[in-house]
């Protein structure tokens, strides 16, 4: 059974689609099968995966907005970015938060049940827009597991809270999604600084174990590989490498988890 994490933080920037697209690649380099699901109108993570003139046929809009069993599974398209398989996202999506629809946070899940995805992958990363609205609901009811990722200063700090108390609503409820599971916190772009130090012991005391070890580096490497849509273990900088550590060492802990599983 795939295990299926959704990324999200109300805030953009933070490095969402970053994390999601960096994690993926980590995660295949220990020999998961992977797969990523767009669910930002904005369709970043699209763009980077397959270059931003690609139109696709079907998107993660059409298997949450028309919802019939099994759609989910004609939607994934295959990537040339290290064969990452993708959902492509597009921005039709944003019609998902705004139309009048029958049951609107739990059309993934139904979209999911009978596709066979969760045979196929071992790990679904899903890259959530930078709000807490219905696309991320439809994200958190599907998945098992959620990660929020923010910068380690202050006013970042605030958005963490906020995404909790929903994840909270989300677990408290049989309507929403009981199963997923401890929510939990990557810290992005860290720099060591005084004031990076600080707000990463600030949330580490608020949040324990919850906060992921250790936390991304920030370092141009990331902006590079997506500009040139390439791995970061295609690039040789120093950034590159360390960061390229930081994400092995998630996507090893993940691995180990779904061994224990
Ligand atoms: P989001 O999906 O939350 O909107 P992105 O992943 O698009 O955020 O990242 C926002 C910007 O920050 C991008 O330009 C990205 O290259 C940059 N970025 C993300 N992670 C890092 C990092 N660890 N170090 C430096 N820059 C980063
Ligand atoms: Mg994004």
């Amino acid at each position: 059974m795939a295990h299926v994490i959704a990324v999200g933080n109300r805030k953009g920037g933070v490095g969402k689609t970053s994390y999601v697209l960096n994690l993926a690649h980590a995660l295949q380099l220990v020999g998961c099968r992977v797969l990523v699901g767009d669910l930002d109108p904005q369709r970043n993570l699209t763009d980077v995966l397959v270059g931003s003139d690609k139109e696709f046929d079907l998107t993660l809009f059409d298997a949450i907005y028309n919802e019939q069993a099994g759609t989910l599974a004609q939607v994934v398209s295959t990537t040339d970015f290290h064969g990452i398989d993708l959902l492509p996202g597009d921005e039709q999506l944003a019609r998902i938060e705004a139309e009048n629809l029958m049951a609107p946070e739990q059309r993934l899940r139904n979209a999911a049940d009978g596709a066979g995805l969760a045979e196929e992958y071992d790990v679904i990363l899903l890259d959530m827009p930078p709000a807490l609205g219905r696309l991320t609901l439809n994200g958190l009811i599907y998945a098992n597991e959620t990660r929020v990722v923010a910068d380690a200063e202050a006013f970042s700090v605030k958005g963490v809270v906020k995404y909790l108390e929903l994840v909270d609503r989300v677990r408290g409820s049989s309507m929403y999604n009981r199963a997923l599971g401890d929510p939990k916190i990557v810290i992005n772009r860290y720099a060591s600084t005084a004031e990076h130090s600080y707000q990463r012991e600030a949330l580490i005391n608020a949040y324990g174990d919850a906060v992921i070890e250790p936390a991304i580096p920030r370092t141009t490497a990331i902006a590079d590989g997506q500009s040139a849509r390439v791995p970061l273990s295609r690039i040789s900088s120093r950034g590159a490498v360390k960061a390229g550590e930081a994400y092995s060492n998630h996507a090893a802990s993940i691995k180990k988890e779904l061994n224990h599983r």
